[in-house]
């Protein structure tokens, strides 16, 4: 790592998170501990061969740590206080803006206080971008925490062109219309060139309150705001809005899973579980919006009604530990550890649980192993932007083995059509399609997995990047 040089980058992406993460070690000092995520690795290309930085926080409150490089790739920390980091970032942004764009599942809370620290944040997130974006730079911002960050940058930096990601679903515009500050949220996104969605129906949805809360605003009638499909002409400027269904690292995926040691590490998960006949698996952060209580209650009343023998299956659920802090996450925690210890205590023998719950984090390669195992991938999410874990699963399955069990309310299965697709309010629908899973004939199996694969294999994570900047109007050619 060394320090920054004098000139300004020509491809800044801004988000929440920096891809490293700070460590505070218990004796006071403090590390970098990469955490590559999958936008990390769609934009390195691009990074790699711009003069590239990252505008985002370590994950650390009130870390004091200067702006360095890395692999050429410029790292600026942005500073969040212990109450900005509670305010801003589990207030706003995932007690607010969370649950009022998963179509209010949870309850959004709304709170000035809260309102304004996201304000400050975002505001700062500009000035820090504002400051080392060359002339003319691409600027893409990722993401709900900060939907600000478009027009405060818009504001001092009139020559940059300037992308917006949402990752998360765009709600429909009546939930929409609760948040109160509404207008400052759709004028905030407006700062953009180009504001991209996973699905049309976001895209749709925000074209919808563009003209409704900006447009047709009397006191700034002046402004001129009209939209038509896939625009909105913002007095002399124009926005393009559209749908990116954002992907994975189809090919990186396929090769991991195929690896010796991984396909052994599978044999070995199998047989840890008993080598059962089926094996059904869940993956999520421990989240309200990923239905794990759903798939739980489905497999408890299949086990309860005689359709599934507990000594045929085993369930694996994987709960990656997220938001411990707030209050709705931990009560749901509670909720489903309750209904796995039911099902286990109702269903098990001794040595030989029904369910496996791992409130845990594993690794890529853990992880291709566990969904190399498994014969059905059970993904229920109430709602979800995208969900790449079922995406990463078929990735894996070159064997063209296992089936996918997915929610309709997903991003993803307007994508996966040739899954399981289930509404996860409908439990007798989930049970009939984790019925069905598990029975299916296996070249019906090999038949869907093929269609599944295709589609994956084909849009992935950098085709997503480089249809997203070649709309930005970047220069994508590398
Ligand atoms: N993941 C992981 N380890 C785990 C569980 C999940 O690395 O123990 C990864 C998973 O492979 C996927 C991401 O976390 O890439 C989750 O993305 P998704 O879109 O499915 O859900 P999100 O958590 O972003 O809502």
């Amino acid at each position: 790592m060394s320090g920054i040089g004098e000139n300004g980058a020509d491809f800044l992406v801004v988000a929440n998170r920096l891809p490293v993460d700070l460590e505070r070690l218990p004796d006071g000092t403090q590390r970098w501990k990469h955490s590559p995520g999958g936008l990390v690795s769609a934009l390195e290309p691009f990074l790699r061969t711009h003069s590239g930085a990252w505008i985002g926080w370590p994950g650390v409150a009130d870390a004091e740590v200067e702006a360095f490089e890395e692999a050429g790739l410029q790292l600026h920390p942005v500073r969040l206080s212990a109450d900005e980091v509670q305010d801003y970032y589990e207030g706003f942004s995932n007690g607010t803006l969370w649950p009022l764009y998963h179509d209010v599942v949870a309850p959004p809370a709304f709170h000035r206080h809260w309102w304004n620290a996201y304000t400050r944040v975002n505001q700062r997130f500009a000035d820090a971008t504002a400051k080392v974006a060359a002339q003319g730079a691409t600027v893409w911002v990722q993401d709900y925490q900060l939907q600000l960050v478009p027009a405060m940058l818009r504001e001092q930096r009139p020559d940059l062109k300037i992308g917006f990601f949402l990752h998360i679903p765009f709600p429909p515009v009546e939930l929409f219309m609760q948040l109160p500050w509404r207008t400052e949220i759709i004028r905030g996104l407006l700062g953009a060139d180009l504001v991209g969605f996973h699905r049309p129906g976001g895209a749709q949805n925000f074209l919808w309150l563009a003209r409704r809360l900006v447009g047709l605003e009397p006191s700034r009638g002046a402004v001129g705001v009209r939209t038509r499909p896939g625009v909105v002409q913002v007095g002399d400027r124009t926005v393009r809005v559209g749908a990116f269904p954002i992907s994975i690292d189809s090919a990186g995926l396929d090769a991991l899973a195929r690896k010796k040691d991984v396909q052994a590490r599978a044999k070995q998960i199998r047989s840890d579980l008993g080598n059962p006949k089926k094996i059904l698996l869940g993956v999520d952060r421990l989240d309200y919006t990923k239905g794990i209580d759903v798939r739980l209650r489905a497999l408890h009343e299949l086990l309860e009604n005689g359709r599934i023998d507990p000594e045929d299956v085993a369930m694996v659920q994987l709960a990656t530990p997220s938001r411990e802090r707030v209050e709705h996450y931990k009560q749901m925690r509670g909720d489903i550890e309750q209904i796995v210890g039911r099902i286990n205590g109702e269903f098990a023998r001794v040595g030989r649980p029904v369910v496996h719950y791992l409130h845990q984090s594993v690794d890529r390669e853990e992880l291709a192993a566990f969904m190399s195992a498994a014969d059905v991938m059970v993904v229920t999410p109430v709602r979800d932007g995208m969900n790449l874990v079922c995406k990463e699963y078929v990735a894996t399955r070159y064997d063209l083995g296992g089936s996918l069990v997915l929610s309709e309310f997903a991003g993803a299965a307007a994508e996966l059509t040739s899954a399981y697709l289930v509404n996860p309010h409908d439990l007798d629908g989930v049970k009939n399609a984790l019925e069905s899973a598990l029975t299916i004939d296996p070249a019906e199996g090999r038949r869907r997995m093929r269609a599944l694969r295709r589609q994956v294999l084909t849009h992935d994570v950098d085709r997503w990047a480089r249809s997203f900047l070649e709309a930005l109007g970047t220069q994508t050619a590398i």
